[in-house]
């Protein structure tokens, strides 16, 4: 089994760029069949890039991923990344194609640089703790809800709920979300030790357990990538209620740019 990818991004989601070495350059047809159905939306003459580390963040936990280009050393070669996932054993994989018909420079052991689509990010980061401030601004107001769900997608991000939350109760929730705004609380990454207790172990896994936190307010395990500050979100708009099945679900936005 090859060593899973360093995920640089669950240390320090502020980069930008990185430079690192490649694991292996395929095509997509030459994966193993779990791993080309993680392509699925690609065409099959499109590439798969591993590298020995990574800050481009895979699809998962209600987050789209991060698109972006690895260069080599040669500046000609270009790999355009349009889709980075994650295997079940820790290997991300980016997926792509190289922006011209040069000669392949993307050998194994060869130095590349990682660059996000860092415009991309910042919207991905912000609807991402706008979903966690909406989630303790919950635990403040409506202490009793349970949240069952939760989707930081662009143009379909929503909180799930068990139980009924009504139109009236908007404007105090949303009254609650806008202080925590304000506010500019930190918002910081932890880590839980391999072990130690945590409600949803079963779920986590036994490993270290990221832990994100709004103002102390709360602590939720979490991988994905967050801004530093709720005041970097801007306004957070609960845009609808609606219930169905016992379940509420909140349909929240946020400014695509500041
Ligand atoms: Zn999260």
């Amino acid at each position: 089994m090859a060593a899973p990818t360093e995920a640089v991004y669950l240390h320090d989601a502020s980069l930008r760029t990185l430079t690192t070495e490649i694991v292996s350059y395929q095509p997509i047809s030459s994966l193993s069949e779990d791993e080309q159905s993680l392509a699925k939306t690609l065409a099959s003459d499109e590439s798969a890039m591993t590298m020995r580390q990574t800050i481009l963040y895979p699809q998962g936990g209600g987050q789209l991923c991060d698109t972006g280009t690895i260069t080599g050393s040669n500046p000609e070669s270009c790999f355009e990344v349009s889709l980075v996932r994650k295997t079940p054993d820790g290997k991300i994989i980016h997926f792509g194609k190289p922006s011209n018909s040069g000669p392949n420079s993307f050998l194994e052991g060869h130095s590349v640089i990682q660059n996000v689509d860092a415009a991309k990010r910042d919207y991905h980061s912000r609807l991402h703790t706008a979903g966690h401030i909406i989630g303790v601004a919950m635990e403040i107001v409506m202490p009793e809800m349970k949240e069952v769900k939760a989707n930081h997608t662009p143009k379909e991000a929503g909180m799930e709920y068990e139980g009924l939350i009504y139109n009236e109760h908007k404007p105090l929730i949303q009254a609650k979300i806008d202080e925590l705004v304000k506010q500019d609380l930190p918002v910081t990454v932890s880590w839980l030790e391999a072990g130690t207790p945590v409600y949803d172990r079963a779920k986590v896994g036994d490993g270290p357990v990221r832990i994100v936190s709004v103002g102390g307010l709360d602590q939720t395990p979490c991988g994905g990538t967050h801004v530093e500050r709720t005041g970097l979100v801007g306004s957070i708009n609960i845009r609808k209620i609606t219930r169905k099945s016992g379940i509420s679900r909140m349909s929240y936005e946020v400014a695509k740019e500041l």
